[in-house]
């Protein structure tokens, strides 16, 4: 495992960034699961920060399982640690070459299947995609990260048919996607591109607190959905919040204890 120190902010999105990624959302999930769950008593029926939590200790478990050399686990791809955390160059070079697409793809399918209700299906589809397109690259750059959340923005659409402006996830992940695709093509670093990427999922999801609720359980409240903010959407601003971070290494100390 990498050390959080040694994470370069110029760098792409390889095996270990991506461990570090998915552990930083399960981390955050925790620690806001209540803040989720109140946002969702408001709009919908109080259990988002529970299912979301519920699915990412189930993918930080796969994550442990598959370091750990474990075979159920195995699909997804070490990154290093399963060599006793000698840091050899030797073990650092095959965790380079890991490809991402098999570990994106295990994590969509733990969703899943461990998550009830609207949200799991859709993360699930997300990382689903995001897989597909990372396929067999072992380090994503600001493009190609770019174009793997795009295809998996365009999967969650797919499966939900929410369109921009009906109080869901989509509201901060359309404005990210855009706001990635735009950095990444004047030449960002995935770090600069997925912190401006993280500032417009903010702001589309502060933006959906005004909004009637088009799409999910918020829309049987129609106009009383009005004056919340959408949990979905935070979710996902923390989905771009702990991207950015493991990338530019600085909240990897939290976002991975080992
Ligand atoms: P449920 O609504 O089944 O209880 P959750 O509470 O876990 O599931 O998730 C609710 C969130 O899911 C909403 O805040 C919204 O952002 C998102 N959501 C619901 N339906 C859709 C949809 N059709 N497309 C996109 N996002 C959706
Ligand atoms: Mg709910």
């Amino acid at each position: 495992m990498r050390a959080a120190g040694e994470v370069d902010a110029t760098a792409g999105m390889d095996a270990a960034a991506a461990a570090a990624w998915l552990r930083g959302f399960a981390a955050e999930v925790a620690a806001r699961r209540d803040e989720l769950t109140e946002l969702d008593a408001a709009i919908g029926d109080a259990d988002h920060g529970i299912n979301m939590d519920r699915g990412m200790q189930a993918v930080v478990n796969k994550l442990a399982t598959a370091e750990a050399g474990g075979g159920a686990g195995g699909e997804v791809p070490a990154d290093g640690a399963s060599s006793g955390g000698s840091g050899s160059e030797d073990s650092a070079g095959e965790a380079a070459e890991a490809p991402l697409g098999p570990l994106f793809k295990t994590v969509g399918m733990t969703l899943v299947s461990t998550v009830g209700g609207a949200a799991g299906p859709l993360y699930g589809t997300f990382f689903l995609e995001f897989g597909k397109a990372a396929g067999d690259t072992a380090s994503l750059s600001a493009d190609g990260w770019a174009a793997a959340f795009s295809a998996a923005v365009a999967g969650v659409q797919a499966r939900g048919k929410a369109e921009a402006g009906d109080k869901t996830m989509v509201d901060a992940l359309l404005p990210a996607r855009d706001a990635l695709v735009a950095a990444a093509g004047a030449g960002a670093s995935l770090g600069e591109a997925l912190q401006v990427a993280a500032a417009a999922a903010a702001d589309g999801m502060r933006a959906t607190t005004p909004l009637v609720a088009r799409k999910g359980r918020a829309s049987y409240l129609g106009e009383r959905s009005a004056g919340h903010q959408d949990p979905g959407a935070t979710s996902s601003w923390l989905l771009l919040e702990t991207a950015a971070a493991a990338v530019r290494g600085a909240a990897a100390g939290e976002a991975d204890p080992a």
